[in-house]
């Protein structure tokens, strides 16, 4: 358990980093950020920073002399990275988390092995067996990489009319999963949180929409049936014990109609905090960047009581321009990320409206 005035690593100096950063401050806990060369926002509100690539040794080995735990704010951090640190540290979540979270086709079979829905889905080497699972699974369907894929880059849909080796070099041939096609409702996620003796703390199912793969706007509660509901709150709570998890996760799901009533299935799970979950920073009574922090310092977890229905809307390039116009507007909660440069796609903040129920 960590004392306050101890320090807390983060690799990463993103958004999530900065975000986290804050919430440890009022905590009286300091965060050192461990981030590469680049646009680090998460420098303008933390401690202390080293400024090296992930497979720096010496510069980790510092890193992991000057702190009591670390954390991560995205999911690819290596494994070699991750276990270099763990000897030396607690890395929180654990390295169980990356390895069947940085894949996605580890990530279903994990999600399938114990027992809960997700997309029908085959492994994808090269083009002959992608010819098989087209076969197998049927048109349309989703290939996307095993890796590295976020924010819909690095996915191809196979339509009726879609050759399958343009579709595979879209994917640039890399290792693949094809997916069903789900023709979904909506989709809505889970944040929870689970501290390290095990308890387990969920928000209220976010309904999410995204705009050209990116979110856009998220809403809670959700609009969901009361029985699919409890299932999404139950999954993510199964999945996180069943990881052995400790800090905040996102599990991402589609809501699907079957036999007239609503069911969730599985689409994605985020080891770390989650831009479906920055409502929680003005809209509940512990955001999921203290919740985390509370959870890798082995410290209680806090309430996850909504204030409100909220809605969270993503400021993407240069919506960001219209921050005086946000400030103006009773009751807007106004988040810049300070990032250096904004460009098409870049998330650079987000507004939270919490509106009275
Ligand atoms: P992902 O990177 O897996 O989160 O996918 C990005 C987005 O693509 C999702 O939020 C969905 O809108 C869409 N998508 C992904 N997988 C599927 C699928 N199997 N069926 C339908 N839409 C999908």
């Amino acid at each position: 358990m960590l004392h306050p005035g101890q320090t807390i690593g983060i690799l990463g100096g993103g958004q999530l980093a900065r975000m986290m950063a804050l919430a440890a401050a009022p905590l009286g806990l300091r965060c050192h950020i461990f981030a590469p060369p680049g646009d680090n926002p998460a420098f303008d509100v933390s401690a202390a920073r080293t400024v090296a690539d992930y497979e720096n040794q010496e510069a980790l080995a510092a890193f992991a002399a000057a702190v009591s735990a670390v954390t991560y704010e995205f999911e690819n951090v290596p494994a070699a990275t991750a276990a270099f640190l763990a000897e030396r540290v607690p890395v929180m979540p654990g390295p169980r988390a990356l390895a069947v979270t940085q894949d996605r086709f580890t990530e279903k079979s994990f999600v399938r092995d114990i027992g809960l829905g997700t997309p029908d889905f085959r492994a994808v080497d090269d083009l002959a067996s992608l010819e098989a699972a087209v076969a197998s699974l049927g048109r349309p369907a989703v290939l996307k990489t095993r890796r590295f894929g976020y924010d819909g880059k690095g996915q191809a849909v196979i339509r009726p009319e879609t050759d399958l080796a343009q579709a595979w070099d879209t994917v640039g041939r890399q290792p693949s999963i094809l997916e069903a096609f789900v023709p979904f409702l909506r989709e809505v996620s889970v944040v929870a949180a689970r501290g390290r003796a095990g308890d387990v703390a969920a928000y209220d199912v976010c309904e999410n929409a995204h705009r050209q793969h990116i979110l856009s706007t998220t809403t809670v509660p959700a609009d969901l049936d009361g029985a699919a509901m409890h299932a999404a709150l139950e999954h993510a709570a199964r999945i996180a014990t069943e990881l052995d998890y400790v800090g905040v996760l996102a599990v991402e799901m589609f809501v699907i109609e079957d036999d007239g009533r609503e069911r969730v299935l599985i689409n994605e799970i985020a080891p770390r905090v989650h831009n479906s979950g920055h409502w929680t920073i003005d809209g509940a009574e512990t955001s999921q960047f203290e919740q985390h922090i509370r959870a890798v310092a082995g410290w209680p977890l806090g309430s996850t009581r909504r204030r409100g229905r909220v809605v969270m809307e993503n400021l993407i390039g240069d919506e960001a321009d219209r921050w005086r116009a946000y400030l103006a507007e009773p009751g807007v909660h106004l988040h810049l990320y300070g990032k250096a440069e904004s460009r098409p796609g870049r998330k650079m903040g987000h507004v939270t409206r919490v509106i009275a129920e």
